[in-house]
């Protein structure tokens, strides 16, 4: 079986490439009125791509953004899958790119590069090859499980009506299992199969100083500051010891299990490769846990982004009389969005009611709250025996720093979500020069090809 799967990859490798070059070159922006025909077009290629692959019934569910939606159910008795991903992309900035633009995807040293590549379309490709190899390896002319995809087109915007979209259709995505692939792995050489997801909610805070921006040369010294205001207050988000200030912010946190503990020291880490992969300089956060526990166990806090008086252009020398900030709360179980979007009104409120003028803006509809698949799932284990068969190598155990619907699709479909995800971390998502290993496609198909060989394992 293993060779099997692995020769039918390798003679079609150039076409794997072929196609997700073909679909990179789509642009499926996330959350642009200007590119809704591109993200309908980026739908439509993929759910070409799937009936073309044998899928019985393929629709593309319209709406704020296309999503796709395909089924596969012909093994009576055998377990249902739910693949989630997402086709839309995050937006580029052309002039950063080195060597080519974003939408340009070329193929060097081994990679892919295009925006969207490894987040998400290279992933959805690991899984559209993976069902081929799988029909290929077995001789069998349906998938030996129930396959559904659901590929939403709003992930990168946060997914604000994936809820209505699960609850239109609820009798058509009932599932035993979801399998979650917008995720990581640890290294192409140490694979590892990702637990959990941290939670996220995201703020913006405006702060003012004077009625309007005023010359500093006629106010400066006795006139309020919109930008020091918040950057005071946004210094003391954190303690010396970098743990968030929010109060009660950990009290729901729990310490990380021994188990959980082992299981992420177990992976191959050094803090030159992690520097090198992350591409960081220095190493800050949480005193008291390692790296990994930071990324991926305990919740953080940052500033993504902080505009105030004249970022660019000219110069006024002017007192800012406004400063805003959009902060970004990653949260881990069994934190709340709601508890923890109360504690940053109440500390903000505490911090600058009496002095300063401020509006402070939770988004409800895109907070998305943790997840952690159950430890005692069978299809952990059916995975890792898939994962040590498609990398050859056995897998450990990590988490994701980043977020997703897992914890919605959980909730809302009743059934353990089980990531698995071909990105690595030096992957690039969001930012210029995004790619994705072609020896991590492959091996993700291959995984997936034994995983749905072995269907019992999936109860
Ligand atoms: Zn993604």
């Amino acid at each position: 079986m293993t060779r099997d799967v692995r020769e039918f990859l390798s003679a079609h490798q150039d076409v794997l490439v072929e196609e997700l070059v073909g679909w990179l070159r789509i642009r499926s922006v996330a959350g642009l009125p200007e590119r809704a025909p591109d993200l309908i077009r980026s739908a439509n290629w993929l759910a070409a791509e799937l009936r073309a692959t044998g899928f019985p019934a393929v629709e593309v569910w319209k709406g704020e953004a296309p999503a796709v939606y395909a089924e596969w159910c012909a093994a009576p008795g055998a377990p249902t899958v739910l693949i989630y991903s997402h086709h839309d992309v995050r937006a580029a900035k052309d002039e950063l790119w080195e060597e080519t633009p974003p939408f340009e995807p070329a193929v060097r040293d081994g990679r892919v590069y295009g925006r969207g590549a490894s987040d998400a379309k290279g992933q959805i490709m690991s899984h559209v090859w993976g069902i081929r190899a799988h029909l290929a390896a077995t001789g069998r002319d349906a998938p030996a499980v129930n396959l559904k995809f659901l590929v939403e087109g709003e992930e990168e915007s946060g997914s604000a009506h994936l809820a209505g979209l699960l609850d239109d259709h609820r009798d058509r995505l009932g599932a035993d299992l979801v399998v979650f692939s917008d995720t990581l792995t640890w290294r192409a050489d140490h694979p590892a199969v990702c637990t959990s997801a941290r939670g996220m909610v995201m703020a913006e805070l405006g702060v003012s100083g004077p009625l309007r921006d005023v010359h500093s040369g006629a106010a400066s010294g006795p006139a309020p500051n919109a930008a020091v205001e918040l950057a005071r207050l946004l210094g003391r988000l954190h303690d010396d010891k970098g743990r968030i200030t929010l109060p009660g912010f950990y009290d729901t946190v729990a310490e990380p299990s021994e188990r959980r503990r082992a299981e992420l020291a177990a992976l191959p880490f050094t803090e030159r490769d992690w520097l090198d992969r992350s591409e960081t300089r220095s190493i800050t956060g949480e005193a008291g846990y390692s790296v990994l526990e930071r990324l991926w166990v305990r919740p953080a806090a940052e500033i993504i982004s902080m505009v105030a008086g004249d970022p660019v252009g000219v110069t006024r020398s002017a007192i800012p009389a406004v400063a805003t900030a959009t902060l970004n709360i990653r949260t881990v179980p069994d934190q709340k969005v709601d508890e923890v979007a109360g504690q940053l009104r109440r500390w903000v409120a505490e911090q600058l009611a009496d002095t300063v003028e401020y509006d402070l803006t939770i988004a409800r509809e895109t907070a998305q709250e943790p997840y952690r698949t159950p430890d005692d799932l069978p299809a952990l284990d059916a995975l890792a025996v898939a994962m040590h068969d498609g990398f050859g190598q056995p897998p450990g155990r990590m988490g994701n720093a980043g977020g997703g619907p897992a914890e919605l699709l959980s909730r809302t479909l009743g059934a353990p979500v089980l990531f698995f995800g071909v990105g690595l971390p030096e992957d690039r998502w969001h930012d210029s020069d995004e790619r994705v290993s072609i020896e991590m496609l492959m091996n993700g198909a291959a995984t997936l090809a034994h995983l749905w060989s072995r269907p019992s394992a999936l109860r």
